[in-house]
């Protein structure tokens, strides 16, 4: 019996995409898709997904993970590639005090793709979505030359929303979790040694939680130093960050010894929340911080002046940081 089955699983994993064909992929799919969500109206399968939204303000955002930019083949297996384009969209909402509620995936795929492999990618998807609460409600399946994820997530805001806008001098800048991680595994996989890249981290809970103090929030994607300024930008306002303070990540330390602190202010994809919080609100901060279920760091301040952000070494002199974080073009 296990030699018959040991057969048709090996069958099953040399069936490519191109095979299967795109309406042939949809509809395996939408069999295994649950659909206990009754806020949605209108499931996967028909031309688009109706879903009763509350009168919670909604939270949308959109983000691509595409081979050869954000990733390269065997960084990541397939469940973890599923688990992480949910998770990198699931950072925008909650940087903004939202809770992801629907989603939408658009998948482009060689015909070469096994279909085993894309099944992972949308079970992790899946699974990661039902984790957080929410649920996938479409998607598309179109051929292309490389394996790509585009995502839509919709969420909702169940208390205060916070953008960019609104840090102030004075205010005090902290960061969640730890800092370098995931530019620890990008050099290294780079470099053609092994690793993995580090799941982003589930901060939905976190970024509602501190919502309710933050003047202002930003996840950090391209790098701390680079996200700060962007709220910066947004607020008016410079920022002073203290290199000693940050919450670097252990992988980071071991790799870099002294100068994974310089690292980890620019390395990017860390996905942790910065908030900048108004001396008034520190100790209902104090409060919130014990049961947030992830460190909270005090990083730095927010200072009157230009919107630049300078990075202190030790003694407070101005330190040099390696490069100001990621950019798609440059
Ligand atoms: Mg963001």
């Amino acid at each position: 019996v296990s030699d018959t089955r040991d057969r048709r699983a090996s069958r099953k994993r040399r069936v490519r995409l191109g095979t299967l064909g795109e309406h042939g992929w949809i509809g395996r799919l939408l069999d295994r898709l649950p659909s206990a969500d009754r806020r949605v109206v209108v499931g996967p399968g028909d031309d688009a997904a109706v879903v009763r939204a509350s009168r919670r303000p909604l939270v949308l955002t959109t983000d691509t993970l595409r081979e050869g930019v954000h990733f390269r083949q065997g960084w990541i297996r397939p469940a973890a590639l599923g688990r992480r384009a949910f998770l990198v969209n699931a950072s925008d909402v909650a940087a903004m005090g939202g809770t992801p509620a629907w989603a939408l995936v658009a998948v482009e795929a060689p015909a070469r793709t096994p279909v085993a492999t894309l099944d992972r990618v949308v079970a992790g998807f899946a699974a990661e979505a039902r984790r957080a609460g929410a649920t996938l409600v479409g998607g598309n399946l179109v051929a292309g030359p490389a394996l790509a994820l585009t995502v839509a997530l919709v969420g909702e805001a169940p208390g205060r929303v916070v953008t960019r806008a609104g840090a102030r001098a004075g205010d005090t800048l902290w960061v969640t979790g730890a800092l370098g991680a995931a530019g620890t595994a990008v050099a290294r996989l780079r470099a053609g040694r092994r690793d993995r890249l580090p799941l982003p981290p589930r901060r939905t809970a976190a970024g509602v939680a501190l919502a309710a103090v933050a003047h202002a929030m930003i996840d950090v994607s391209d790098g701390l130093v680079q996200d700060v300024g962007h709220l910066c930008r947004a607020s008016g306002v410079g920022a002073e960050l203290a290199l000693d303070r940050l919450p670097v990540a252990a992988s980071c330390r071991r790799m870099l010894g002294a100068r994974a602190a310089a690292f980890a202010a620019v390395a990017g994809e860390d996905y942790e929340l910065v908030i900048a919080v108004p001396a008034r609100a520190l100790g209902r901060l104090a409060r919130i911080r014990r049961r947030l279920g992830c460190r909270l760091t005090e990083v730095g301040r927010v200072v009157a002046g230009r919107p630049a952000v300078r990075v202190l070494g030790p003694g407070g002199r101005h330190a040099r940081v390696a490069h100001p974080g990621f950019d798609h073009f440059r």
